[in-house]
Protein backbone atom coordinates (compact mmCIF):
# COMPACT_ATOMS: atom_id res chain seq x y z
CA UNK A 1 0.00 0.00 0.00
CA UNK A 2 1.46 3.38 -1.02
CA UNK A 3 0.57 6.68 -2.97
CA UNK A 4 -0.58 5.97 -6.47
CA UNK A 5 1.19 6.43 -9.44
CA UNK A 6 -0.53 8.20 -12.36
CA UNK A 7 -1.82 5.50 -14.97
CA UNK A 8 -1.02 7.73 -18.08
CA UNK A 9 2.77 8.28 -17.44
CA UNK A 10 3.47 6.94 -14.38
CA UNK A 11 4.57 9.89 -12.00
CA UNK A 12 4.19 9.52 -8.27
CA UNK A 13 1.40 11.29 -6.87
CA UNK A 14 2.52 13.17 -3.88
CA UNK A 15 0.91 13.01 -0.76
CA UNK A 16 -0.53 16.30 -0.89
CA UNK A 17 -2.60 15.61 -3.87
CA UNK A 18 -3.73 13.46 -2.99
CA UNK A 19 -4.71 14.56 0.24
CA UNK A 20 -6.15 17.48 -0.92
CA UNK A 21 -8.59 15.44 -3.52
CA UNK A 22 -10.07 14.22 -0.33
CA UNK A 23 -12.01 17.14 0.69
CA UNK A 24 -12.87 17.83 -3.22
CA UNK A 25 -16.75 16.22 -4.27
CA UNK A 26 -15.95 15.36 -6.82
CA UNK A 27 -12.77 13.57 -5.30
CA UNK A 28 -10.83 14.32 -8.56
CA UNK A 29 -7.01 14.53 -8.70
CA UNK A 30 -4.51 15.72 -11.76
CA UNK A 31 -1.26 14.40 -12.78
CA UNK A 32 1.54 17.63 -12.47
CA UNK A 33 3.01 15.94 -15.33
CA UNK A 34 0.60 15.11 -17.82
CA UNK A 35 -2.17 17.16 -16.73
CA UNK A 36 -4.37 13.86 -16.97
CA UNK A 37 -7.70 13.72 -14.71
CA UNK A 38 -8.04 10.57 -12.38
CA UNK A 39 -11.63 9.72 -10.85
CA UNK A 40 -11.41 7.96 -7.10
CA UNK A 41 -12.64 4.57 -8.02
CA UNK A 42 -16.12 3.26 -6.93
CA UNK A 43 -15.09 1.19 -4.14
CA UNK A 44 -12.98 3.77 -2.44
CA UNK A 45 -16.16 6.10 -2.62
CA UNK A 46 -17.95 2.95 -1.17
CA UNK A 47 -15.43 2.51 1.38
CA UNK A 48 -15.30 6.19 2.42
CA UNK A 49 -19.41 6.24 2.18
CA UNK A 50 -19.29 3.20 4.68
CA UNK A 51 -16.44 4.33 6.90
CA UNK A 52 -17.63 7.70 7.67
CA UNK A 53 -20.69 7.50 9.44
CA UNK A 54 -19.24 4.55 11.10
CA UNK A 55 -16.98 7.37 12.69
CA UNK A 56 -19.29 9.77 13.16
CA UNK A 57 -21.22 7.01 15.20
CA UNK A 58 -18.30 6.28 17.10
CA UNK A 59 -18.53 9.74 18.63
CA UNK A 60 -21.26 7.77 20.19
CA UNK A 61 -19.85 4.65 21.93
CA UNK A 62 -16.30 6.34 22.43
CA UNK A 63 -14.80 8.78 24.41
CA UNK A 64 -14.57 11.52 22.05
CA UNK A 65 -11.13 12.24 22.02
CA UNK A 66 -10.67 8.29 20.85
CA UNK A 67 -13.02 8.79 18.26
CA UNK A 68 -11.77 12.05 16.67
CA UNK A 69 -8.52 10.42 16.54
CA UNK A 70 -9.99 7.98 14.68
CA UNK A 71 -11.64 10.33 12.37
CA UNK A 72 -7.81 12.19 12.14
CA UNK A 73 -6.72 8.95 11.33
CA UNK A 74 -8.68 7.88 8.57
CA UNK A 75 -8.57 11.62 7.19
CA UNK A 76 -4.34 11.28 7.24
CA UNK A 77 -4.00 7.72 6.05
CA UNK A 78 -6.72 8.14 2.71
CA UNK A 79 -3.51 8.80 0.48
CA UNK A 80 -2.36 5.68 1.22
CA UNK A 81 -4.99 3.87 0.21
CA UNK A 82 -7.07 5.77 -2.50
CA UNK A 83 -7.26 4.49 -5.70
CA UNK A 84 -8.07 6.41 -8.80
CA UNK A 85 -8.52 5.84 -12.37
CA UNK A 86 -7.68 7.88 -15.36
CA UNK A 87 -11.18 9.95 -16.71
CA UNK A 88 -12.17 9.08 -20.58
ZN1 LIG B 1 0.65 11.70 -15.62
Amino acid sequence: MGIQKCKVCNHQFTYKEIFISFFNIFNRVYCSKCHTKHILMVYVRLLNGLLTPLLLFSVLLLPWPLSLLLIILDVLIFPYYARYHPAD
